[in-house]
Formats: C-alpha cells, structure tokens, sequence
C-alpha cells in the first residue's frame, strides 16, 4: 500500500495537492478538516461540538479526530492506500495512526511536508476566507491561533517522521504543477527503493 501523510500549515496547498495525488495514485483521500465540516453540514451533534473549536482555530479533541480516521479505515479496506490530509496533528494521533495501521499489517510510507512561510499563509489563507466562507478563514485573529496551534502541537511530528526516516521537505511556494511535480518524484523515487 501506499500511505502518505500530507504535511504542512494551513494553506499550504494540501487539500489542493491531494486531489491530484489521488487522481494519479489512486488513492483514498482522508482529510479530517472536510470529515468535520460534513458533520456540521449534516447538523450532527459532534458536528456542533466541533463547530464552536473549529470557528476558534482551536484543534478539537484526539480521540474525536481518531474516531473518525478509525471508521474511515474499516470502511475502505480494499484502498491501493491513503493520502492523510490534517491528520495526524499531535503526538497522540501519530501514534494512535501508527497502531491502527499495524492492526492492518501496513504502515505509513512516507510524510511529505510543504513549506510556505507565515505571510504567505496568511494572505492565501485570507483570500481562501473572501472565496469560500470558511468562518476559520475570515479574520487574522482566527488564521494566526491556527498558525500557532500548528507550530506548538503539529510541527513536531516532523521529527517523529523523521525518527522513522520517513520525513520528507517539499517546497510549497511555485505554481501547483510544480508542486505536483515534486511531490510525485519524491513518492515515485521511494517506490524504486521498496
Ligand atoms: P487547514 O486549512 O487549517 O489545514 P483543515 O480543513 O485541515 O484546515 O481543518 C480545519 C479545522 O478542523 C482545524 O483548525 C481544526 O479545528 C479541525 N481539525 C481538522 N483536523 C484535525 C485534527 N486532526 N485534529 C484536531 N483538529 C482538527
């Protein structure tokens, strides 16, 4: 199998990325973030509890996140792989992720990460809130406790991947094809070694 956590801020371009990575790879897209805003669509009362932590730019709770990304595993379980998009986002999902994937003799083949620096996520991010509506991208209070929860609590994980060996930079500033183009060498030259 191919599992790949997509790593990066927000607005990094991740949902964007894993759309083509899906399409190429033939992969299953697991992205918590669209999980949670289909639970406030749907008005269920997991989607209420989320929403208020959502609108703050506050991470919601592990075992909630786990919950879900848990269901979604058993539900796909004849994927090619998996392309992880805002999951894992602490230490507890990481290794909560990792068990899971063990329980089904497969394991997470790489972690790409996208660099873009804070100005460059903040004014993506606040064109993202004119365009879409998304309440957690309207306003800069909002944008810079995400950036922050980003840097306290998901950052890290590079280093737990890269224990593993399997963390990976990836440039997050050019056009999207050219980001398309790295993330695939960097997955096609890994499939060679294995
Ligand atoms: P972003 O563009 O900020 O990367 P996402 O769509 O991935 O946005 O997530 C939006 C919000 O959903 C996050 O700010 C957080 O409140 C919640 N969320 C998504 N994934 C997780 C997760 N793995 N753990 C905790 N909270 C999450």
């Amino acid at each position: 199998m191919l599992n790949i956590v997509l790593f990066g801020p927000p607005g990094a371009g991740k949902g964007t990325q894993s759309e083509k990575l899906i399409d190429k790879y033939q992969l299953v897209h697991l992205s918590t973030g669209d999980i949670l805003r289909g639970e406030i669509a749907a008005g269920t009362a997991l989607g209420l509890e989320a929403k208020k932590l959502m609108d703050a730019g506050s991470l919601v709770p592990d075992e909630v996140v786990i919950g879900m990304i848990s269901s979604k595993l058993d539900q796909n379980k004849g994927a090619k792989g998996f392309i992880f998009d805002g999951f894992p986002r602490t230490a507890a999902q990481a290794e909560s992720l990792d068990k899971m994937l063990k329980d089904k003799n497969t394991s997470i083949t790489k972690m790409l990460a996208l660099e873009v620096n804070n100005d460059e996520l903040t004014k993506r991010l606040l064109i993202r809130g004119k365009n879409s509506g998304r309440a957690d991208d309207q306003n800069e209070e909002i944008i810079r406790n995400r950036i922050n929860e980003y840097n306290n609590k998901t950052a890290p994980l590079k280093n737990y991947y890269s224990a593993q060996g399997k963390f990976q930079s990836i440039q997050g500033i050019g056009t999207v094809d050219e980001i398309f183009e790295s993330l695939c060498k960097n997955i096609d030259a890994g499939k060679q070694i294995a």
